[in-house]
């Protein structure tokens, strides 16, 4: 299944951490915002936790959480985003955090968005705790409501498994028109860019650029 930059135009994010829209979705989104689609992130922590400091550090475990806040706006300005929520859920925790909040936080975002498409992660397939737990409150939340009432949800998995588990992404977005804004979301996450992306010490050429992210991958969640 391909998509259209006009399909959906109230789209809502649910991802833990600032940089996981960058290397997940910024394309994608940057692709619909294009199209006319306002789009809500709801990113639950501030990453204040993360062990990257920037290269040289430039961060400290006090600056860190400011630092972050503001890479993560910088990063939704790349994409376009225009409703950004910073949600103030402790790094690392989401696991831990009682699900009726966390529930109870997606419900009223849907209440107040009406989304016809939510982006997240894919429970069990996302590696990070805080990643699963983010996809396990949306899914659970979607599920409570009427099946008429329920948006469209594209889940993101990389987990070594999940292709065995749950089959091959059904959704494939070409980003190569939008590398741009992608690369300069994943650049506005200072602190950890350098970190992720630089292999060994050299910049990526333009062609391992569109091999490593030309495209995003996404699991449409089958509500049972
Ligand atoms: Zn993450």
């Amino acid at each position: 299944m391909n998509i259209t930059r006009a399909e959906h135009q109230r789209i809502l994010v649910v991802f833990p951490h600032p940089d996981d829209e960058s290397f997940v979705a910024a394309g994608t989104l940057a692709k619909y915002i294009e199209g006319g689609a306002e789009v809500t992130y709801a990113c639950l922590t501030l990453g204040e936790m993360g062990r990257n400091m920037g290269i040289p550090p430039f961060a400290s475990r006090v600056t860190l959480p400011g630092i972050r806040k503001e890479e993560l706006t910088a990063s939704s300005n790349a994409i376009g985003i225009q409703d950004l929520r910073m949600l103030g859920f402790h790094d690392k925790m989401i696991e831990f955090e009682d699900q009726q909040l966390l529930d109870n936080t997606v419900k009223a975002l849907l209440k107040e968005l009406n989304p016809s498409l939510v982006i997240t992660f894919y429970p069990g397939y996302s590696v990070h705790p805080d990643h699963d737990a983010t996809g396990a409150a949306v899914i659970r939340t979607i599920s409570q409501l009427p099946v008429g009432e329920r948006p469209l949800v594209h889940c993101n998995a990389f987990s070594s498994n999940h292709e065995q588990m749950i089959g091959k992404a059904d959704v494939t977005v070409d980003v190569t028109a939008f590398l741009a804004k992608k690369m300069a979301s994943i650049q506005a996450h200072r602190t950890q860019f350098q970190a992720a992306e630089l292999v060994g010490n050299r910049e990526l050429t333009d062609e391992e650029i569109r091999y490593r992210f030309g495209t995003e991958q996404f699991w449409t969640y089958r509500f049972d």
